[in-house]
Parts: C-alpha cells; sequence; structure tokens
C-alpha cells in the first residue's frame, strides 16, 4: 500500500461525486489515515465515516479564512501529532465574462482558489519543517494553461495560474527541509462543477479536442494526487502534471 500509515489532508472533499472525496477514498483504500476538510461540518464529518476502515476526521474549514485553516491545523496536529500529505484541492468556479467580473466576485473566486492555497500551507508548513518531511499537492487547472476554461471565468483561470506560482516558490522555498509542492492541472473532470452544465452536444464537442477520446472522472485525478502524495514521487518538486487526456498537447 502507498499511503501505509500516512496521515493525508484534503480540502475541499466532502463532496460526494468530487474529485477530494475520490481522493479521500482512494488514500484510505492505500492505508491512509485522512482528515477531510470542507466548509459544512456535517458533510465532513459524514464524508470520513464512509471511508475504508481507519482513522479518519472530518472537520468544518473554510480556506479562505485564516483562522479557520490555523484552526484545523491545531485540531489535526492535536490528533495525529503529525501529517505526511497536504492536498489543497478546494475550490469554486463562476463562468462569467471578462467585463461582467466585480470586485465581490474577484475576490470571492481569488479567496478560495489561490489566497486557500496560502492559507492552508502556512498552517501545516512548520510542522512539516520540523520534522523535515512533507508533500504538497496543489489544485491548478487547465484554465491556467490555456487562458480559460470551458466554466471557469478569467478570474478563475487567474488564480489557477497563481496557484502555480505560488506552489513553485513553496516548492523551492522548502525543498531543503526535504517538503515536496507540485500541482495538477485537470482538464474536463466530471463532478458537480460541471456535471449540471454539461448538455449532450457540448459533451460532444469538448470531446472532439481530446486525444484520449473522453472526458476526465474524479478518479483520474485521485490517481496523480496518489503518485504526488505517496514516495514514488520523492524526486519530484516544483512539477505540473496535466490530467488532461491529452486536451492541451
Ligand atoms: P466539487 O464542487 O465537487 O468540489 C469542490 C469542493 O470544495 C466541494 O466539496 C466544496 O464544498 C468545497 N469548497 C468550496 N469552497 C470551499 C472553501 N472555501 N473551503 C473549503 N472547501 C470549499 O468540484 P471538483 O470538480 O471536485 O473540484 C475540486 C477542485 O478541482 C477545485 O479546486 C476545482 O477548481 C478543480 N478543478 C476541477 C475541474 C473539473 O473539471 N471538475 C478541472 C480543473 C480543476
Amino acid at each position: 500500500m502507498l499511503l501505509q500509515d500516512k496521515v493525508a489532508v484534503i480540502s475541499g472533499a466532502a463532496s460526494p461525486r468530487g474529485i477530494g472525496m475520490a481522493t479521500a477514498r482512494l488514500f484510505a483504500s492505500q492505508g491512509a489515515s485522512v482528515v477531510i476538510l470542507d466548509l459544512d461540518e456535517t458533510a465532513a464529518r459524514e464524508a470520513a465515516g464512509q471511508l475504508p476502515a481507519g482513522n479518519h476526521l472530518g472537520l468544518a474549514c473554510n480556506v479562505a479564512s485564516r483562522r479557520d485553516c490555523q484552526q484545523a491545523a491545531a485540531t489535526t496536529l492535536a490528533h495525529y501529532g503529525h501529517i505526511d500529505a497536504l492536498i489543497n484541492n478546494a475550490g469554486i468556479t463562476q463562468p462569467v465574462r471578462t467585463l461582467d467580473i466585480d470586485p465581490e466576485s474577484w475576490d470571492r473566486i481569488l479567496d478560495v482558489n489561490l489566497r486557500g492555497v496560502l492559507y492552508l500551507s502556512q498552517a501545516f508548513l512548520p510542522s512539516m519543517r520540523e520534522r523535515k518531511a512533507g508533500s504538497i499537492a496543489c489544485m491548478s487547472s487547465v484554465s491556467a494553461q490555456r487562458g480559460g476554461g470551458i466554466f471557469g471565468g478569467p478570474h478563475y483561470s487567474a488564480a489557477k495560474a497563481g496557484v502555480l506560482g505560488l506552489a513553485k516558490a513553496m516548492a523551492r522555498e522548502f525543498g531543503p527541509d526535504n517538503i515536496r509542492v507540485n500541482c495538477v492541472t485537470p482538464g474536463l473532470i466530471q463532478t458537480d462543477i460541471t456535471g449540471g452544465k454539461l448538455t449532450d452536444e457540448l459533451r460532444q464537442d469538448i470531446i472532439k479536442g481530446i486525444p484520449l477520446n473522453r472526458l476526465g472522472n474524479a478518479e483520474d485525478v485521485a490517481n496523480a494526487y496518489l503518485f504526488l502524495a505517496s514516495d514514488l514521487s520523492a524526486y519530484i518538486t516544483g512539477a505540473v502534471i496535466d490530467v488532461n487526456g491529452g486536451m492541451l498537447i
């Protein structure tokens, strides 16, 4: 098992069809104790309760709140003593065009997708540095690379591009402490973020541009997170793993 006796924290992991929950299930099946963080405490607890047997936790944490992140880290570290992997997965999107972005939606999208990565990383980095070990994986998006996704607005692209810069900077800064920081950049993955908005016609249109001839699923991304959290990627930091079926070749 790739994560035997490891402790992993995953943000945005209570949504049943989401990438975070698929990752939590996979990590638990690989021997990890998993901490599920999400906005709603009951949902996070219930999600943790559905994982394969193990010592899992579900905690409320709005990643855009520094206090919430510090509190989640304090509770987690009091419970387990340390963590091995942090998956900065939480995110939101909004399909609007540049001229329609108002200050509030700019702040909301940047706060969750980018500020949240900083705050949650800041909450766990000191304990990782103390142990001289840790892996952080951050959720970016193909939207950052191609200047727009199917459903995300320009502010979403900006936030997810910011995640790439932040993750690479943290990889440089914390490499000497044996803390690795990497990103995943998924293409179109079928989850609640995308699901409801996808007509059959649009789906076929999108698939035409994907060499592997299908949309992604949450498990495709969970597998990349697993690689980054495990020792299989022990010599990989500052990297960006595309999980997009070839959409960007
Ligand atoms: P999802 O909506 O199923 O999952 C997002 C989760 O984040 C939800 O559980 C939600 O409650 C949680 N969340 C939202 N705001 C939060 C906050 N402030 N604090 C803590 N948790 C919060 O969608 P998903 O597709 O599984 O998305 C997961 C990540 O993948 C997001 O960062 C998204 O931007 C990114 N992503 C998704 C796709 C895709 O096609 N689905 C592609 C590229 C990147």
